[in-house]
């Protein structure tokens, strides 16, 4: 699909999010609606857990606390936001930051996959237990993280690496070596795609 193709078809996506009224306790309480960020044609998308109050008030997922980490470790990795994707599974800020519930994360996990079919990345890298829950249901992170999986989505077939979410590991001295250490290996994993 041409670039041009994939921007309407990403806008057009939003407007059903919004249409349908999905997740209406999060849509009544959020500012706004945070559909994601970035490249339409990248290879590689980040999907993390949902938008905090910076991302909700300016409508760019990851521009908070974690997501200039975020943007360190793509740099230390040689990639530029501008090359990637960035979106969240949950695409409403929950109230004061909860966790997203399983219904709203259900609700919103047929849109996630609606994106990555107009993306048509080689790689998704989940950021957090509740994108890789989706991905790789019977994973647990402390395992997995790090590794590239091999998954089939109807006609959709990924690379799927889990890492630890920025937020979680950025006050945490080992997890933040963990998912640096993790998170400098994906070039080379895509490389190999
Ligand atoms: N944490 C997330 O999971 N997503 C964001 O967009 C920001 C912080």
């Amino acid at each position: 699909m041409p670039h041009h193709e994939k921007a309407h078809a990403m806008r057009a996506l939003e407007e059903e999010i919004i249409a349908k009224n999905i997740t209406p306790e999060l849509a009544e309480q959020a500012i706004q609606l945070v559909i994601g960020d970035g490249n339409l044609n990248a290879d590689i998308v980040f999907i993390g857990e949902a938008p905090g109050k910076q991302e909700d008030e300016q409508g760019v997922p990851f521009i908070g606390a974690a997501g200039k980490f975020l943007n360190v470790m793509l740099e230390e990795a040689g990639m530029l936001r501008s090359d990637v994707y960035i979106t969240n599974i949950v695409k409403y800020r929950p109230p004061k930051n909860r966790d997203p519930s399983t219904a709203e994360k259900e609700a919103f996990w047929p849109y996630l996959l609606k994106q990555l079919e107009i993306i048509q990345p080689k790689v998704v890298v989940t950021l957090g237990r509740h994108s890789m829950g989706y991905f790789l249901p019977n994973a647990a992170i402390g395992e997995v993280h790090g590794q590239p999986h091999e998954v089939t989505f109807g006609n959709q077939q990924l690379t799927v690496i889990p890492l630890y979410h920025p937020a979680a590991a950025l006050y945490n001295g080992s997890l933040r070596q963990t998912l640096i250490d993790d998170f400098l290996a994906v070039p080379e994993l895509i490389q190999k795609r």
